[in-house]
């Protein structure tokens, strides 16, 4: 018996990394990045102010006036708090972990919509969780009957959310979810996760108060600053209680600390960018409607799902004009010759469609 065989968990030995193509010279529209920088004057003051951070020092792990700030700009409900992560990916691992329970003849069970977010089902079987899919209907609406008989069946301990819905790009119905929250009710929690929640302009965070099972997770990544790595969750004061053992003290490092004390002073920049990908998303989303051989889903989030008739062929033929989007053809049967593109500037927007009307007639 080899070392890692004889120490390394099999169902891990046999994964493989999570893979990021290299995208260096293309137009970058796979990973759902705000295609924007900073002004320049707001970089000046932003490096001046990183200038003076301890980096000799380990961060103050209560992260008071960061997580104040949150409260206040992302309008956390008067008597709730949140947790900060390294991205919102960290905050999935800890709520896994903490519903891991070891007293049960079963594991416990995540449940969510899928094709969804991968992270959930990923994260899932590492803390030895076991992750129930339940199909989306074919045009990527929630399935609310299939949804509520799998909660009766399951009684899943955590249920994701995604509001909008990645890679669909769903905004699932209020009225739904609602249902799924009362179904589940003191039986598990519901993980609304509101990463795309700038394009989607509407939410469930004023609605704590309804719904003691309730957790709103949320990300600063798809607003800008997907390079800073900070995610935020909210629930009730007992619910965040319990999520805050499993988080690492000093998770959240100083820079990044630092980084977003000052441009949450500055939010509306930000704001003003994802007005900007909101109405190119409704440009490409009317030019590509006018494309032959293209089908495109209705989208909330900062980028749209097509498909076409040969995905792999055309995301090869995209790249040999150096515009990198994301083959989801294969991720699930519902996803058949998808793909997903991320929402550019419109310069790179004009550059995408014009790539593809060359990709579908090659
Ligand atoms: C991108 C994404 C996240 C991940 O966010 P990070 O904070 O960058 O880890 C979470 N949920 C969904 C649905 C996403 O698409």
């Amino acid at each position: 018996m080899s070392l890692i065989d004889r120490i390394i968990r099999s169902d891990i030995h046999s994964q493989s990394a999570y893979h990021v193509p290299d995208a260096s010279g293309c137009v970058k529209l796979d990973a759902m990045e705000n295609p924007y920088s900073l002004p320049n004057a707001l970089r000046s003051a932003l490096g001046q102010h990183l200038a003076q951070v301890a980096l000799n020092r380990y961060p103050v792990p209560s992260y008071t006036l960061l997580k104040q700030k949150i409260c206040r700009t992302f309008g956390v409900p008067d008597g709730f708090d949140v947790i900060l992560g390294n991205g919102s990916d960290e905050l999935i691992s800890m709520l896994s972990v903490a519903c891991a329970r070891r007293d049960l003849d079963v594991p416990a069970r995540v449940l969510a919509p899928v094709p969804g977010f991968v992270m959930y089902a990923v994260s899932a079987g590492l803390a030895g969780l076991d992750f129930i899919g339940v199909p989306l209907r074919p045009d990527f609406t929630l399935d609310r009957a299939a949804m509520l008989a799998a909660i009766e069946a399951q009684r899943p301990a955590i249920t994701y959310l995604a509001y909008p819905n990645n890679p669909t790009g769903t905004l699932f119905d209020v009225a739904d979810i609602v249902a799924i929250l009362q179904a589940v009710g003191q039986t598990g929690i519901v993980v609304v996760d509101e990463a795309y929640q700038p394009f989607a302009q509407t939410s469930f965070m004023s609605r704590l108060p309804e719904f003691e099972n309730l957790v709103i997770l949320r990300t600063v990544s798809k607003l800008g600053l997907a390079g800073i790595r900070l995610g935020y969750m909210s629930a009730s004061t007992a619910l965040l209680a319990e999520f805050e053992k499993l988080r690492p003290p000093y998770n959240i490092n100083v820079l990044t600390q630092a980084t977003a004390e000052f441009l949450l002073d500055h939010v509306a920049v930000l704001d003003a960018q994802a007005a900007l990908i909101r109405v190119e998303r409704e440009r490409l989303t009317q030019e590509l409607t006018a494309l032959s051989g293209v089908q495109i889903y209705p989208s909330a989030a900062n980028f749209v799902l097509l498909r076409v008739t040969d995905a792999d062929a055309v995301h090869a033929r995209l790249l040999q004009q150096r515009v990198l989007v994301k083959n989801v053809g294969k991720m699930h049967s519902l996803l058949q010759n998808c793909l997903r593109v991320t929402v550019g500037t419109a310069a790179e927007n004009t550059q995408l469609l014009q790539a593809l009307a060359v990709a579908l007639s090659s």
